[in-house]
């Protein structure tokens, strides 16, 4: 059975997206353009065209994966999401059909891009619709300075949330910086290490420093409650060439990962997606990537490995085959049993999924 740990469905961006209007959705995905800037394509990398959160730059999304904003008198873009977007929508229909096109079994919803209450619904609504091709993660906004009433109704929906069988995850269910290993969290983690869900932590796409103390945090979250399962996406997303100030080589997640109840994710090539950052780096098979990959690998083994693509996003890198061809053909150090391990076995073993 192949598993996809990193996969999106979502209607279409240019409607609210579950916010009270459209201009509110589209505030949200302007503010993040300054963290996302120089890694996905623009039209310019002179930083003077950032727009600022909530600046009235004339904000839109078109029809192909588009951002465009006017700043100084200049028309902007950013391919925030891949060309193959029509309509800024990425359907359940498009990506069972992109999991039958390679052989993928089964996709992990990871959440994103939607109001989270919204949110919660939508994927109730895909995984009622598809049970036997999607599992569903959910988000909370476990916000420490929101206070203990607004804490107890997340765990409330966290529990009804887990109610459907499908919802077997949740995915960064607190805000950047608060103190995750503080006794203000040990509801939330206990919780989820009773009802059995993994925890996906979005860790990088931050400067360095922040970013080493999140991985500090969560090694002593995950030291403190070894029934709760950790997951670190997107490679650890704090991936930068050599000369960048944040650059790390790695080594830094394996404290972290030697724990047992620690996951890492393979296959997120997107984070060398910009030919005017990566050059050589850039190209398939992602020689950065497997040796990343190999490095853990020897260090922690194969069965802390998943792999994951993050569709549609992926197709700004590479295709769909590509990805999964990364594991199976690429991957020369690793034998069958342990290539089936990662592109299934684990997920199944850890998700509780049946073939
Ligand atoms: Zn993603």
């Amino acid at each position: 059975m192949i598993v996809d740990v990193h996969v999106h469905v979502f209607p279409s961006l240019k409607e609210t997206a579950g916010y009270s209007d459209v201009q509110s959705n589209y505030a949200v995905h302007q503010g993040k353009i300054r963290r996302l800037w120089a890694r996905m394509k623009t039209n310019t990398l002179d930083e003077r065209y950032i727009p600022d959160p909530n600046e009235d730059v004339g904000f839109r999304m078109d029809d192909y994966g588009k951002f465009h904003w006017t700043k100084h008198g200049k028309e902007c873009w950013m391919q925030r999401f891949p060309a193959v977007l029509k309509n800024m929508e990425w359907t359940p229909e498009q990506m069972v059909a992109f999991m039958d096109e390679v052989g993928v079994d089964k996709g992990i919803i990871q959440s994103g891009y939607m109001e989270m209450n919204f949110e919660r619904d939508y994927i109730a609504e895909v995984t009622g619709k598809w049970p036997d091709r999607f599992i569903g993660t959910v988000t909370l906004d476990y916000d420490v300075e929101k206070g203990s009433e607004h804490l107890k109704g997340e765990i409330e929906k966290l529990r009804r949330a887990a109610a459907n069988p499908a919802v077997k995850g949740v995915y960064q269910v607190f805000p950047r910086g608060q103190a995750i290993e503080s006794s203000d969290f040990d509801p939330l983690w206990r919780e989820l290490s009773n009802l059995g869900l993994p925890h996906f932590f979005f860790v990088g796409f931050q400067p360095k420093d922040n970013y080493l103390y999140l991985l500090k945090q969560i090694e002593t979250v995950l030291t403190k409650f070894p029934d709760l399962i950790g997951i670190i996406g997107h490679l650890g997303g704090n991936i930068r060439p050599l000369s960048n100030c944040d650059y790390t080589d790695g080594k830094e997640l394996l404290p972290v990962l030697r724990l047992p109840n620690a996951y890492f994710e393979v296959g997120y090539v997107l984070a060398y997606e910009n030919w005017a950052l990566w050059k050589e780096n850039y190209e398939y098979p992602y020689p950065l990537h497997t040796k990343l990959i190999k490095m853990l690998y020897d260090d922690v083994g194969c069965e802390r490995l998943l792999w994951g693509s993050d569709m549609p996003n992926l197709y700004r890198t590479c295709t769909y085959r590509q990805c999964l061809d990364l594991v199976r053909l690429h991957f020369d150090f690793l034998g069958d049993d342990e290539k089936d391990l990662i592109l299934g076995g684990n997920a199944a073993r850890i998700f509780c999924l049946k073939s």
